[in-house]
């Protein structure tokens, strides 16, 4: 009686160590592929470790709980972490030897297998309640059908005294484990939730200005033969649209300009939304003409805008500003030449391209008293 209370001791203590390091994992590595090793490793240890402390032995046959390990990695955190602590568990066995190491390591498949099934099964449901828990460790009890495997004179021993001992422990363990764990991927996921958000233009979808500045550093970070782009467009006369048409019409605008600028850039450009009506695109390696006939196309990408019925009528333009430079700029001073060239495009007339190149300081501005004068370079249509 005293070794089982020890064994049930060992096993609690087992879950709890588990559950920590399943908790300081998941939030401290951030990196999804990593984590869901971590995560793998972590109960894969749980089952190992559960497998140098046996409940019983059955005619010298190991009886402990290693299976709810294996079934909750499937479960909980997916097939690349099923199997990697299917491999851990199955290598413990491997070397603890006879009897019977083969049918042990099939029901350790089968259980991670059962694992996986039932996250299948309850991959919507937003909520994983109870109930859920008790036919997980329902499922991941299945696995002992290998017990029939063994030879036949196992078999009266094994179910009368060592099954209902395994199915009890998966059924409280997976409500005990499978709970917790259950608790932290639904923590990971919420806070996955609020990083998208935080880094997201909740209307248009595009990256905000914070995740620009983020990927801009990297992308620059990088370095680059052919040079680096930095393009500010904001939408002409926008104002006009919102007090034509209403604030509404005037987001499904910002909404379609996003979607066409997305579309006119290539798959390693950057695209934000700023702010307001105003947009960023950065270009990483790209040339001085690669990024004139770009930041031409998302001009006229915008222009195409009007074409859709919700604003016909109406005209949708933006002007553009583009700083280019061989070796990438920090991105304020590339955004104070790009502003400079847009402001330029805005006082040429607008719904045109100007490039921020020979900047001349100047205090006698012609227009708005927001930037100094530029001799900008209008870019071919
Ligand atoms: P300009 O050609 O000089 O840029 O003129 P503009 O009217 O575009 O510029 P202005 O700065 O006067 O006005 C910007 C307008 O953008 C005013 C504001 O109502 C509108 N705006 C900013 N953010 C949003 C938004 O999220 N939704 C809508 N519908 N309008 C917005
Ligand atoms: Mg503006
Ligand atoms: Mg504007």
């Amino acid at each position: 009686m005293s070794v089982y209370l020890l064994s049930t001791a060992n096993f609690a203590g087992l879950m709890a160590l588990v559950a920590i390091s399943f908790g300081v994992a998941s939030r401290t590595i951030s990196r999804p592929l990593l984590q869901k090793i971590a995560l793998g490793v972590i109960l894969g240890f749980g089952a190992a470790a559960a497998s140098l402390q046996p409940f019983m032995f059955v005619n010298g046959l190991q009886i402990d709980p290693r299976n709810l390990f294996v079934g909750c990695a499937g479960a909980f955190v997916g097939p690349l972490a099923g199997i990697i602590s299917f491999a851990m568990a199955a290598l413990t066995r491997y070397y603890e030897g006879e009897p019977s190491a083969a049918v042990c390591i099939l029901s350790l498949f089968v259980a991670t297998c059962a694992g996986l099934a039932w996250r299948h099964f309850t991959r919507n449901r937003e909520r994983t309640d109870e109930r859920l828990l008790l036919v997980l460790g329902g499922a991941i009890s299945l696995s002992y059908v290998c017990t029939f495997l063994l030879p036949s004179t196992y078999w009266a021993m094994v179910f009368s005294s060592a099954v209902p001992f395994l199915v009890l422990t998966n059924l409280i363990g997976s409500s005990l484990l499978g709970g917790f764990l259950e608790r932290e991927r639904r923590r990971a996921k919420r806070w996955r939730r609020l990083q998208t958000q935080a880094l997201l233009d909740p209307l248009t979808g595009l990256s905000n200005r914070r995740a620009f500045e983020e990927a801009y550093a990297i992308a620059v970070g990088a370095g680059d033969s052919s040079g680096t782009a930095f393009i500010l467009i904001d939408l002409d006369h926008f104002k006009l649209v919102n007090d034509t048409y209403g604030h509404a019409i005037g987001d499904s605008v910002l909404v379609a300009v996003a979607r066409n600028v997305s579309d006119s850039v290539r798959e390693r450009d950057l695209v934000a939304r700023f702010g307001g009506e105003e947009f960023a695109v950065c270009l990483p390696n790209s040339t001085r003409e690669q990024a004139a006939v770009i930041a031409q196309r998302i001009r006229r990408s915008i222009s195409d805008v009007q074409k859709t019925k919700a604003v016909s009528g109406l005209s949708i333009a933006a002007s553009v500003g583009v700083c280019w430079s061989e070796a990438a700029l920090e991105l304020e001073a590339a955004f104070d030449r790009a502003d400079r060239a847009l402001y330029q495009a805005k006082i040429n007339g607008r719904d045109q391209v100007v490039f921020s190149e020979h900047i001349e300081p100047s205090s006698t501005s012609s227009g708005p008293s927001r930037a100094p004068r530029i001799t900008g370079q209008t870019a071919n249509s």
